[in-house]
């Protein structure tokens, strides 16, 4: 790693340390030539595994994009989407997996887009579950109904 500041190709590691929740680590350098110090942290790269069998970094941005087109047209900010980009980058995270499939990612944009837009979200769950008639919006629309009106206490159970 060269040197932010004056681009010497080589500097020096005076401390490592692992951040308080273990993910990663950060290391203290300093830079032979002019001196100057920086710090760098090492994470484990989440890989996203695609139903083709190729994997790729898992990327916030993109998880941004989709929603923002499934939001095309409804009133969710850029700060709501930056929000759903960050819950469900720690949602993954939180599991712990190095590697998730591509459908897991689609399944942890699902709940958080259903808190935030309903229509959204059905177009998203539309694309990503593969609607393919009225049925399946019925059924997720019905569902989306049951989950609104969960402060109803359910039967018990018999
Ligand atoms: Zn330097």
């Amino acid at each position: 790693m060269h040197c932010p500041f004056c681009r010497n190709p080589d500097t020096k590691v005076i401390d490592s340390r692992s951040t308080d929740d273990g993910a990663a680590i950060r290391r203290r350098r300093s830079c032979p030539e002019c001196g100057k110090r920086f710090t760098t942290q090492e994470n484990v790269l989440l890989m996203v595994a695609k139903r083709s069998g190729v994997t790729e970094p898992f990327s916030r941005d993109k998880i941004v994009a989709g929603v923002r087109r499934a939001c095309q047209g409804r009133p969710v900010g850029e700060d709501a989407l930056a929000k759903l980009g960050q819950r469900v980058e720690e949602a993954l995270r939180a599991t712990g997996a190095a590697e998730i499939p591509s459908h897991e990612v689609g399944l942890a944009i699902l709940g958080p887009l259903g808190e935030l837009d309903e229509v959204a979200y059905l177009r998203f769950a539309s694309v990503y579950r593969g609607f393919e008639s009225l049925e399946d919006f019925a059924r997720e629309i019905e569902a989306l109904r049951r989950a609104g009106s969960a402060e109803e206490p359910a039967p018990p159970p018999h």
